[in-house]
């Protein structure tokens, strides 16, 4: 399958003061058409920047990142508008997502309308795009704060497909919904995305939540990309001790099928402006040598599609 986005080297600092903070530290991966890669890890470990990164609302510091076959930071003004269509992103709270001033109607035909598209279309394109997330097309007269959690996510989901994109970016979208409502939305995605041929990058915290999703799943750590492999791969045989902690963390329908047991993370993740030398997990790791102090380990595939960035591969 050929990628629809790379992303190549990518590194991304702010300051913070009279502080550097790196956010995203050297990472690469791909995303092939009609995939769904998972990135997941603890807050602040950088995958909502990267999230950003990919959508054009952040800039790299160094890196590049190429969304089929155009490398983002060489784009006119005039050609990004033109890609924004192709690129949609879906937020983590959709109750702070949508301007409670406006009705459904108007949120939707919003991004339609800043793309020229005419009144005609735009109405015809709201009301296909309502009853594709399962909501009634009287919805479309309500105000925002009428609906539960769940539903103003499907109208945050609507709202990114109404300029049918080719890639959409989900930034934890369901963590701020009941678990019970969780699955609803994820089975909404996973059916939006076989009947429209979509391509994710899906964020989460919660490793279950990746692993129903995704078919390659990247792990970050403190900006690093960890771990990177097919979900199945990484679910049950993961190779780097922080994944393995993720999964203790994480719910186990079947703990059988995994290999390596280990315990939940302990402790906090370090300050991202004053990272650990060496391996960035050696402050936490139950598994740290002297050399993880020295030296960072790099990624490297230890199985075909299947690596991780620890001194122990
Ligand atoms: Fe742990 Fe060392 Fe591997 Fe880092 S490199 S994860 S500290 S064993």
């Amino acid at each position: 399958m050929s990628a629809l986005v790379t992303v190549d080297k990518v590194h991304k600092t702010f300051t913070v003061g009279r502080e550097t903070l790196t956010a995203v530290d050297d990472v690469s991966f791909t995303i092939a058409r009609g995939e769904t890669v998972g990135l997941v890890g603890e807050s602040g470990c950088g995958k909502s920047t990267l999230a950003r990164l990919l959508v054009a609302l952040l800039q790299p510091t160094s890196g590049r990142v190429v969304f089929d076959g155009t490398s983002l930071d060489r784009c006119s003004p005039r050609e990004l508008r033109r890609l924004r269509r192709r690129f949609q992103m879906v937020f983590q709270d959709p109750h702070a997502s949508l301007d409670p001033r406006l009705r459904v109607r108007r949120i939707l035909e919003e991004p339609l309308q800043a793309q020229g598209v005419p009144r005609a279309e735009r109405q015809q394109r709201v009301r296909e795009v309502i009853e594709q997330v399962g909501l009634p097309v009287d919805a479309l007269e309500r105000f925002p704060h009428v609906f539960s959690g769940g539903q103003r996510q499907r109208i945050g989901i609507a709202r990114a497909l109404t300029l049918k994109p080719d890639f959409v970016v989900a930034d934890e979208p369901v963590a701020a919904l009941d678990v019970s409502i969780q699955a609803q939305i994820l089975n909404l995605m996973l059916d939006l995305k076989r009947q429209h041929g979509l391509t994710y990058l899906f964020i989460a915290h919660d490793l279950s939540v990746v692993e129903y999703v995704s078919d390659r799943i990247g792990v970050m750590y403190l900006g690093h990309l960890v771990e990177w492999g097919r979900r199945d791969d990484v679910c049950r045989r993961p190779r780097h001790p922080y994944t393995q902690s993720l999964l203790a963390a994480s719910p186990q329908p079947d703990p059988g099928q995994r290999t390596r047991r280990a315990e939940a993370v302990q402790g906090e993740p370090p300050d991202p402006t004053h990272p650990p030398s060496g391996c960035p997990f050696h402050t936490r790791c139950p598994h740290v040598m002297d050399i993880c102090r020295r030296e960072r380990p790099i990624l490297e595939e230890s199985a075909p599609g299947h690596g991780a960035a620890c001194h122990l591969e």
